[in-house]
């Protein structure tokens, strides 16, 4: 239990009642909405048919087993960054990669870097509400934690002018942290154009931008629509701060593959970074995992696993996005007087519903349907066969 615990707290639970409570509950139909992973149309973990394939091309090579780099398998890393930037980005030669353990330790890293080399205030600003575990993995890397406005929790969407309020007030020069896709846990992400908007309140104020971009090609189905913001802010001559997770879009979450990177001024620039990045690195772990980086590569880099895992991708969104459609459909269906146009509008794993946290009550003692308080499910855990009855009991607690 205490293992759960913690599961749960890293990914915008509870601290553990939902796991335990959902394990409790002995009705055969009961639906838990708080898994931070996705679950295929039957509710089961899903491994990718492509990682399958590469794991075993990597065990078939019988590689030894040898210490990797302090930052990590470069058939990695340099392919990581391609997937990001774009490979014509003018950010791929003057990068400084290096592997993490996962998009957590690549934030990990980032803020440790910050606190230690940024030149202003080593304050970081995280939207309101942000993935539970930002203001602790700020915190402890040595920096100040600080909010700006994100939700509206009247309209169920985004804050813009709040959030671009909020960018203009800071002091100049401070550090911002961007959601790049599939903002956890509300899934309202800014417009293409809304990011446009951001971008230049940034510049203006000459902030520093720190991306964490946990879900690309998890969000929309396509990994450069995800991956928009990120590599808007660079040809805008912003260099960024970028966390990468394969945790979601290869469901590589255990195997804790990851990047952290910093676009520089220059090779010569990106060379310095890379030893500070060393230094850093060094203590904390002294290098990283191989196993999980090596499937990764293997599928980056190979054309045809490649394709495959592309394909795969997209069948994980359209999956959630499909399941998004069919509860509001449901729920218009059952005579619902509310709007659940946020539903579909918003993107990634997780929805917010406006709940309140006595209806989700409601909806775990009588109907025992299982989220987080503040609303959010996981639409990952929606399947065809519970989603009726899922709308059903949403509609039973609201109207
Ligand atoms: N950032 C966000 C916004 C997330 O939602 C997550 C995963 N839930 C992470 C980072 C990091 O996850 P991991 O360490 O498993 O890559």
């Amino acid at each position: 239990t205490l293992l759960n615990r913690y599961d749960m707290s890293l990914d915008g639970g509870d601290g553990g009642g939902i796991t335990e409570a959902f394990k409790a509950d002995s009705f055969d139909k009961k639906i838990n909405l708080g898994v931070g992973a996705y679950r295929d149309d039957q509710g089961k973990p899903y491994v990718l048919p492509s990682v399958r394939k590469a794991e075993e091309k990597v065990i078939a090579s019988r590689l030894n087993k040898e210490y990797a780099g302090i930052t990590g398998v470069p058939e990695f890393t340099k392919a990581a960054a391609v997937l990001a930037y774009g490979k014509d980005s003018t950010a791929l030669n003057r990068l400084a990669i290096t592997q993490s353990i996962s998009g957590t330790g690549a934030l990990r890293i980032g803020g440790a870097f910050l606190a230690r080399h940024f030149p202003g205030a080593k304050t970081i600003y995280i939207p309101t509400p942000s993935w539970a575990n930002h203001a602790a993995v700020f915190k402890d890397s040595g920096l100040t934690v600080e909010k700006y406005s994100y939700y509206n929790k009247d309209t169920i969407g985004l804050d813009f002018e709040g959030m671009l309020a909020d960018i203009k007030a800071a002091p100049e020069g401070s550090i911002f942290l961007f959601h790049a896709c599939a903002h956890n846990p509300t899934g309202v992400d800014p417009t293409p154009e809304q990011w446009k908007q951001i971008e230049a309140a940034v510049k203006s104020r000459g902030h520093f931008s720190f991306f964490d971009m946990a879900y690309q090609g998890f969000a929309s189905g396509n990994i450069d629509t995800d991956a928009f913001a990120v590599r808007y802010f660079v040809e805008q001559g912003h260099n960024v701060a970028l966390a990468q997770s394969f945790a979601k879009n290869m469901g590589l979450y255990g195997e804790r593959v990851g990047a952290f990177s910093l676009v520089c001024a220059d090779a010569a620039e990106a060379k310095r970074v890379d030893s500070q990045v060393k230094i850093l690195v060094r203590p904390m772990y002294s290098n990283p995992p191989i196993h999980g980086a090596r499937i990764a590569a293997e599928i980056l880099n190979s054309p045809e696993l490649y394709g495959q895992w592309l394909g795969e991708v997209k069948g994980m969104a359209d999956r959630i996005i499909t399941m998004r459609a069919l509860l509001k459909e449901n729920l218009e269906k059952l005579g619902s007087k509310h709007d659940w146009s946020h539903i579909t509008s918003q993107i990634g794993m997780f929805a917010y519903t406006g709940l309140t946290p006595e209806e989700m009550d409601k909806l775990a003692k009588e109907f025992s349907v299982y989220a987080t308080r503040d609303g959010r499910i996981s639409v990952a855990g929606i399947t065809s066969e519970n989603v009726g009855r899922l709308a059903e009991s949403i509609f039973k607690v609201k109207g």
